[in-house]
């Protein structure tokens, strides 16, 4: 797949992404219903190609089941049906977990039901002998399971995705994490690992300035390693990197960098209009499709290749209107 094939403007293919069955309107619940989200079986379809899996109906526990729920140490909960406390099932659903991902087709990103000891992302309360739930709350067995075999997997939580900043950073990630995978992974070579790293610079500095530094120190020559280890590395620092949302100040400082890269041509009062778009942008009154949109139209006509190329620009399809909501 070239790096064409992979821009989020002009993908022509679905995204491999997971999904809690529930959530696509699968009636796998322990009541027979399901979760249906709107979110996911509606825009995010147009981009992704689902994989669905229930774990509790892939263990065998079918549906109408009694509910279950988290027991004992929180760092090694027990799972238990809410009304026979005494029969212990973490091992029939745990062993079919690991089934599951032993053959789990590639993937770019995952999306989990909230409050479920098997899918939840975090929150997930472990109850004690005395009925009360533990301080510490933990995720669902099934996605503890996931992030152990895939650090670098964007996973989240459809609830979440209803917060602008959470979603922005999931589909980032996804995005991300697919342009590596196949343009990067698939033909590991050097030059393939510094082209995604410069068409990513931008996005990473609005993220971390320390993980900035490090990554391009990382590929800086001076480290000799295997191709293949460097390249994981790489990747795994990336993830971090974009692992939280960018702030608004990081924003601004990564857009003022770009507008140095409009060529001398353009007039001054130009450059003045687009910092007072950064600096609104900055006080919060208007979102930030507003000076990206602004700033590559004049990079578009007067910025290099290297600039115009920028994922910064266009790092999730613009018809999702991501940037339109943070
Ligand atoms: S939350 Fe997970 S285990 Fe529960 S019904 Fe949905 S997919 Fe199945």
């Amino acid at each position: 797949m070239t790096v064409n094939e992979c821009h989020p403007n002009h993908i022509s293919h679905k995204i491999p992404v997971g999904i809690s069955s529930c959530l696509l309107g699968e009636n796998v619940r322990f009541n027979g219903g399901h979760s249906r989200s709107t979110y996911c079986l509606g825009p995010l379809s147009e981009y992704f190609d689902y994989k669905q899996f229930c774990p509790e109906m892939a263990a065998g526990f079918g549906t109408p089941r009694p509910t279950m729920r988290l027991e004992g140490n929180p760092d090694q909960p027990r799972l238990v049906f809410s009304n026979k406390r005494d029969v212990v099932i973490t091992d029939q659903l745990v062993n079919s977990n690991e089934r599951y991902l032993d053959n789990l087709p590639e993937l770019d990103g995952y999306i989990v039901m909230k409050n479920s000891p098997s899918c939840g992302f975090e929150r997930i309360k472990v109850y004690q002998e005395n009925g009360h739930p533990h301080m510490k709350r933990v995720r669902g067995l099934f996605t503890q399971s996931l992030i152990d075999r895939f650090p670098q997997l964007p996973i989240e939580e459809d609830g979440r995705l209803n917060d602008p900043l959470l979603r922005e950073n999931f589909l980032l990630r996804v995005f991300a994490h697919h342009e590596f995978r196949n343009t990067v992974l698939n033909d590991l070579t050097m030059k393939n690992l510094i082209d995604y790293h410069s068409r990513y610079k931008y996005v990473v500095m609005a993220h971390s300035q320390p993980f900035y530094k490090s990554l391009g120190r990382l590929l800086s020559g001076q480290e000799k390693r295997p191709i293949d280890s460097l390249a994981e590395e790489y990747f795994t620092q990336f993830m971090q990197a974009l692992s939280r949302p960018a702030k608004r100040k990081n924003h601004c400082n990564v857009l003022m960098h770009l507008v140095g890269y409009l060529k001398r041509e353009v007039d001054s009062s130009v450059r003045q209009d687009i910092l007072d778009v950064v600096e609104q942008y900055r006080r919060g009154e208007v979102n930030l499709t507003t000076p990206t949109t602004l700033l590559y139209h004049y990079l578009k006509l007067y910025g290099s290749e290297y600039v115009k190329e920028q994922r910064y620009f266009a790092p999730y399809p613009q018809a999702l209107g991501i940037r339109n909501t943070v």
